[in-house]
């Protein structure tokens, strides 16, 4: 049986360097056909409880991108994209691959969206064939077109010679996600990223899923990633969409949601189906911005620790080994555990 790392498996190993301002000597910038340069690798999650349009927004203004979920009518996600595209900013939207998928692409391009990602679990699947085929006919080749979420190396690759331009790689990892045990199926992100980073397809990945801070972003874009896309890392800022609670232990909260959790399903659909998220309130954190610029700081610095410049020599030159339990333990910040 093969073995599956997670990202708490492997530390990457410090090495020479000559970085000297984390700021002037370092270049995160990444790039997403047809829509260009982005100076920081990070992509908000199409969930109902991340991005609409304030955290759409932040994301440009931060360097990165926000993704508009679909969960919504047609001309509710247009009127978010157009909000958020009017003055030039980057938006993308999410479709799924059924029903009016074509519809709704068709429209949310009319309205100014720079990326349409097809929104599926489990995108190893006919339909996505089908809904890239049929979107390509539709729009053509110049509509950036995220797919996924996959976990193989074989499904990449299929995604890619289908027509996406990035795929997103994860799938039961979210800090929301039920799938494994709902279903029995998934591959910790890490390893999933490491295997499509095998691939010779020149295609975006996108690392979904399970990404806690800034030290999991540098080990996914280390692996083989380009961007990743957060979920939980945004969720209970300002930005994020939802009321404001307060929860029976006084603390003062937003709902996060899986898309796939009992709670969303009936908002959408009115109905549940497979139930493979959970509902979590997690307590306010500020603007986004702030959280931002966090990760980009801490991006810099892990980038300073390998000795690389920029992402393609961090990929190059990252050198991962295995840690033990013991080292997990001495990896996290561990005072409290000495007794003092
Ligand atoms: P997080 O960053 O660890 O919170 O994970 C966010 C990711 O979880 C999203 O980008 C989706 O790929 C995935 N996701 C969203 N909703 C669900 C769900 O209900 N079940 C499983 N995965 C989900």
């Amino acid at each position: 049986m093969d073995l599956a790392l997670s990202f708490d498996d492997v530390l990457m190993v410090p090495q020479y360097s000559e970085v000297e301002s984390r700021f002037k000597d370092i270049d995160i910038n990444q790039t997403l056909v047809h829509l260009g340069q982005f100076s920081l690798p990070i992509i908000s999650s199409p969930m109902d409880t991340i991005t609409e349009i304030d955290m759409a927004t932040s994301m440009h203004t931060a360097g990165g991108l926000g993704i508009i979920h679909r969960y919504n009518t047609i001309s509710e996600q247009c009127d978010m994209v157009a909000e958020v595209a009017e003055e030039g900013r980057m938006v993308g939207a999410a479709i799924g691959v059924t029903g009016n998928f074509v519809e709704r692409a068709r429209t949310l391009h009319d309205a100014g969206v720079n990326l349409l990602c097809l929104d599926v679990a489990h995108g190893h699947h006919s339909n996505v064939r089908y809904a890239l085929e049929i979107l390509r006919n539709t729009l053509g080749d110049s509509i950036h077109i995220m797919a996924g979420n996959v976990a193989t190396r074989e499904a990449f690759e299929d995604l890619a010679d289908w027509g996406a331009d990035s795929i997103r790689v994860g799938i039961g990892g979210g800090s929301i996600c039920s799938t494994r045990t709902q279903t029995g199926h998934g591959v910790p992100t890490f390893q999933s990223i490491l295997d499509c980073a095998q691939s010779d397809r020149d295609v975006v990945m996108v690392a979904d899923g399970g990404i806690r801070n800034s030290g999991d972003i540098v080990k996914a874009l280390a692996a083989g990633a380009d961007f990743v896309m957060a979920g939980s890392l945004l969720a209970g800022t300002d930005e994020s969409p939802g009321e404001v609670m307060v929860n029976s232990d006084g603390i003062v909260c937003k709902t996060y949601r899986g898309m796939a959790s009992k709670e969303a399903q009936y908002d959408w659909r009115g109905r549940h189906s497979s139930i493979e998220g959970v509902s979590h309130c997690v307590p306010l954190r500020g603007p986004v911005d702030n959280i931002l610029e966090t990760l980009d700081t801490g991006i810099r610095s892990g980038l300073s620790y390998s000795g690389a410049s920029n992402v393609p020599i961090l990929q190059m030159k990252a050198k991962f080994i295995r840690q033990t339990t013991s080292g997990q333990i001495e990896s996290s910040t561990h005072i409290k555990r000495n007794g003092l």
